[in-house]
């Protein structure tokens, strides 16, 4: 029995966990702050300076010191805030190492695109991971231990789920009941991600990169969407590697009808040439 024990992982639970989320001009994006007995883990650090400052308000609220930065994947609206999350402090910012590969790809590319438009607002330098993890790999932050699944390809080219007792924070593996972005043409990646997530076990709460947060039923309407998108846009390209403006916005209409009023509407369109080309 002693034995038993023993061998047992010693994990204490979290305290509670709490979210930030961003006005859909920054893309709705959430970050989730992890409360533990002596401090909190904050997951993803939104997209601009702005709503950065906003989760290190959040945070100071908690009144306990931040121990920690957990990233799910190296898309900007996840990772840009992470400077003013930190201000100044010396903690690890922790990351898959194929996240941090990714990152090394669009951090001149997504600032080249997002810098002008954005000005003050998009960070004057990125803060890459300190810490890098291998697949499976377990970090442990005040008694509280997270572990790094790597679930590949999804909504970016690298997604982790962060999984600590019954919670698991799936990055954008999840956008829940909002629009995705398709237009990297890994959907059907995405879908045998999600399979994957799903063979996960040990959690029952999903926190998604976008929208509440639920069980694991999150997993399957992500599907859901995906094979409707995947349906219609397969349908409206004929075979072609591109929409023509009118089927792109057919295709609105069609995405309107399966997710209604949901947010970040204007991927829709954005998504839809990659999706095609990625089909035929
Ligand atoms: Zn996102």
């Amino acid at each position: 029995m002693f034995a038993v024990l023993a061998a047992a992982v010693v994990s204490a639970a979290p305290v509670a966990v709490h979210s930030y989320t961003s006005g859909e001009a920054q893309f709705s994006a959430n970050t989730w702050l992890v409360e533990t007995a002596r401090g909190v883990v904050v997951i993803d650090t939104q997209f601009t300076v702005s709503e950065g400052k906003a989760v290190r308000k959040k945070l100071e609220s908690l009144g306990k010191p931040l121990l920690a930065v957990l990233l799910t994947h190296a898309h900007p609206d996840h990772v840009n805030g992470t400077a003013e999350v930190l201000a100044g402090q010396k903690v690890p910012v922790v990351a898959l190492a194929g996240v941090k590969t990714v990152l090394d790809a669009l951090d001149a590319p997504k600032r080249a695109y997002w810098g002008p438009q954005l000005k003050g607002e998009y960070p004057k330098t990125t803060v890459f991971p300190t810490q890098l993890v291998k697949p499976g790999e377990t970090v442990t932050f005040d008694g509280v231990a997270f572990t790094a699944h790597d679930l590949g390809e999804g909504e970016s080219a690298d997604e982790t789920v962060w999984a600590t007792g019954a919670h698991a924070f799936v990055g954008d593996l999840v956008m829940y009941k909002v629009h995705p972005w398709l237009a990297e043409g890994h959907s059907g990646a995405w879908l045998t991600s999600l399979e994957r997530a799903k063979a996960l076990t040990g959690f029952e709460k999903v926190y998604p990169g976008h929208g509440v947060a639920g069980g694991r039923e999150l997993f399957d309407w992500q599907r859901g969407y995906l094979e409707a998108y995947r349906k219609n846009v397969k349908e409206l390209a004929k075979g072609q590697p591109t929409l023509s403006d009118q089927a792109k916005k057919e295709l609105e209409a069609r995405m309107e009808k399966v997710l209604p009023k949901a947010g970040l509407a204007m991927l829709v369109a954005m998504s839809a040439d990659a999706v095609a080309a990625e089909l035929k």
